[in-house]
């Protein structure tokens, strides 16, 4: 038989056939996404334990773990009730004796014979003058000792587990998937590579990864499969741009022209030199060959919106169409309204595209989008639904862009030109994780907030000391200022302890804003509803927003200074900064208070206070990576980038630069991947990331 055949044989065979496994555990390990034999191999521990020095057990102190090689000396079962049961097994070695002790495991009483050569470890305790170890983790020996052990005696793996599979059942069918795989696990990396690397052969990390000899072998295990990880992304991303580059063209732009001319001219404030750089670079990008695909990465309150907006002038200026598309319909439409209000004296027909349109409206703005009669088009989603065809779409902003998933994004670029576009975040991200995450976009900063811009004084103040942070927003009030009072939850619940915003809003309004007009807004309002809301906050009617995270994306109400943020704990920094960035938009410093329950947690004191005396949006943004983890942080799963396995691009910099490297200089060599010493490569690569390819044709 073909060799390649036979192995993507076993490692496409269903995990159901593993030693150990059956179809009923099958159904239990599909829960976590494992359904053949390759998916078990690659069931990486989330930890490890080092039981490889055992003691004599008369050395065995109680509260250290501790492991220990002796014989079974006795058994006996005790039932306590119906239920409950006590297995004790005596076990001793030269030097004394040990009891193990497991509650309400009847069953485990037949694993055990007298005079069984055992291993056994876990936490040591005195009961009743006699040494115990309760619960232990244990191997019966078979063999020699040191031969094949599986749960003590060594470095030992520690799984993610789902109900109903036990660690012991897991480590075991991992070992099984292994020696079934046995060598036939493919490398996926050049010889030439793992040489000059000095990395491990892949089936040699892959049993290291689960079974490691010793703690050095397990870290060159890591690094190794740490570099594979990366090593595809890198691929994936430079393949992703050239394909960008090489595949179909973009539409024609030359600005300046005269509309951003005048435009600029009529804005009430001048650029940032930030801004003005940023915008060189888009110029540059919209009249190159290879075009515009940019990520722009700005503090809240840069001013990135209107640099997205001079951008699609670009576009409309030379007789093409734009659009702009956001994740909230709130904000499209305050982005509308802004649109209308700053072109209202240039020839630019502007619409607002969202799902809550009424069907005869939505039809209105297809058909003016189908014949270019719409220049320029703000919107949610709704953007890229069924049926909406540009007449030449030139360019799209996307903004706010880490609320977008790439597949969505990959829709924007169906025609038969790709856009020019330009994707907008106040999220940023480390360079070295961008390099990875979006390696085929280019990379502008907006780094410097408009002239007389202040930072958010903000201050943290236990629950109980809400009543001072209400007079003091009385006096704003009193004083002409306007809040937002900003909840964690929509409705209370039963289920948790946090306050929520429905329930707080008659509360405060009763208890203790009398004399104050406070409205609500919240995510299961109508669109209608939201929009009033926003509507009588931004006019003044009412001086205080009871509020959830649906004012996170961009909300922009100058006149809003105060906000009193409560569970502060429950969200992360970056998006706290993101709130943060609501206030002091306008002439009043803001003022922001983190009403925290928890005053006295170490960890979450240190995490606000830290934010607290931290105003740049991109260490926070650090610090909150550095905690939470990239996946959290940018909702990578969710949106379906890559969530890392292994590696931790923030931590794992030296690996992530030397694969980027290794990547650049083999695409230099064999641009096609056809050598032949390369074709583990490009095997590897098609088999596994050919779907995410086909994602290429925009971002
Ligand atoms: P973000 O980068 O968070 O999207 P915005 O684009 O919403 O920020 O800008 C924040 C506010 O700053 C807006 O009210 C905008 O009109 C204003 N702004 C933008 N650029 C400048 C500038 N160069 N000088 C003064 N104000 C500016
Ligand atoms: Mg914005």
């Amino acid at each position: 038989m073909d060799k390649d055949i036979e192995r993507k044989g076993i490692l496409a065979e269903s995990s159901q056939y593993v030693k150990g496994v059956g179809p009923a555990r099958q159904v239990l390990l599909s829960r976590m996404g494992v359904e053949n034999v390759e998916d078990l191999i690659l069931h990486f521990p989330r930890k490890y334990y080092d039981r490889r020095n055992l003691s004599k057990i008369v050395e065995i102190k109680p509260g250290v773990d501790s492991g220990f090689a002796g014989t079974v000396l006795a058994i006996s079962l005790r039932r306590l009730g119906s239920r409950r049961s006590l297995l004790t097994v005596a076990t001793g070695d030269e030097s004394g004796v040990i009891n193990l002790v497991f509650f309400n495991q009847p069953y485990l009483e037949k694993q055990f014979k007298q005079g069984d050569k055992i291993i056994a470890s876990g936490m040591a305790r005195i009961y009743r003058g006699q040494k115990q170890l309760v619960a232990p983790e244990y191997e019966i020996l078979t063999g020699e000792l040191g031969d094949e052990l599986m749960h003590t005696g060594r470095v030992v793996p520690v799984y993610p587990l789902t109900a109903g599979i036990s660690q012991r059942m897991m480590r075991r069918i991992v070992k099984a998937a292994l020696d079934k795989a046995g060598s036939e696990i493919p490398e996926n990396l050049p010889a030439k590579m793992l040489e000059s690397g000095g990395m491990m052969p892949r089936v040699l990390a892959l049993r290291q990864i689960h079974y490691p000899d010793s703690w050095e072998s397990l870290e060159e295990a890591g690094r190794r499969l740490k570099f594979e990880e990366i090593f595809y992304l890198h691929l994936l991303v430079m393949l992703r741009k050239r394909k960008l580059a090489e595949g179909k063209p973009r539409p024609e732009i030359h600005p300046p022209h005269d509309l951003v001319k005048r435009f600029i001219g009529s804005l009430p404030f001048k650029m940032t030199s930030a801004q003005k750089k940023v915008l060189g670079e888009i110029r540059a990008d919209v009249e190159s060959k290879k075009g515009l695909s940019r990520l722009l990465q700005g503090d809240v309150g840069s001013g990135k919106t209107i640099v997205g907006l001079i951008s699609m002038l670009m576009a409309v200026g030379g007789g093409l169409q734009s659009a702009m598309m956001v994740p909230t319909e709130i904000l499209a439409q305050q982005h509308f309204r802004k649109m209308k209000q700053y072109f209202s004296d240039l020839p630019v027909k502007v619409e607002l595209l969202i799902g809550s349109l009424g069907a005869s409206e939505k039809k209105r703005i297809h058909a003016g989008i189908a014949s270019g009669e719409i220049d320029l088009v703000v919107g949610t989603q709704a953007l890229i639904q069924e049926g909406i065809d540009f007449r030449q779409l030139g360019l799209a902003v996307i903004d706010e862009q880490h609320r977008f998933g790439v597949r969505q994004r990959a829709r924007l670029g169906q025609g038969e030109l790709i856009p020019h576009f330009l994707v907008m975040t106040a999220t940023p991200i480390p360079r070295s994780l961008a390099q990875t995450v979006y390696g085929d976009l280019d990379l502008s900063v907006i780094d410097e907030l408009p002239f007389g811009r202040r930072r958010v004084r903000t201050e943290i103040v236990g629950e109980r000391e809400a009543e001072m942070v209400y007079d003091r927003v009385k006096k704003g009030f009193a004083a002409g200022k306007q809040a937002f009072f900003l909840y964690p939850l929509v409705e209370e619940s039963e289920k948790s302890d946090l306050k929520a915003a429905v329930d707080e809003f008659e509360r405060l309004q009763k208890e203790h804003f009398r004399e104050f007009p406070l409205g609500l807004l919240h995510g299961r309002m109508s669109f209608e509803e939201k929009s009033r809301a926003i509507d009588m906050f931004s006019s003044g009617e009412i001086l205080g927003l009871v509020t959830t995270t649906v004012i996170e994306v961009g909300v922009d109400i100058p006149n809003a200074s105060m906000l009193l943020i409560n569970h502060p704990e429950r969200f992360g920094l970056a998006q706290l900064h993101q709130l943060r960035g609501r206030v002091g938009r306008g002439g009043d410093e803001g003022e922001c208070y983190l009403l925290t329950g928890k005053p006295d947690d170490a960890k979450i004191a240190k995490r606000l206070e830290y934010f607290s005396t931290t105003s740049d949006g991109f260490k926070v943004a650090e610090m909150d990576l550095k905690l939470r983890g990239p996946g959290e942080v940018w909702g990578l799963r969710q949106s379906g980038y890559t969530v890392f396995r292994l590696i931790n691009p923030l931590s794992d910099r030296d690996i992530v630069e030397k694969s980027w490297k290794e990547c650049r200089d083999l695409l230099e060599r064999d641009p096609k991947l056809d050598m032949p010493e390369n074709m583990v490569v490009s095997d590897y690569f098609w088999k596994y990331y050919k779907p995410r390819m086909e994602l290429a044709d925009i971002g």
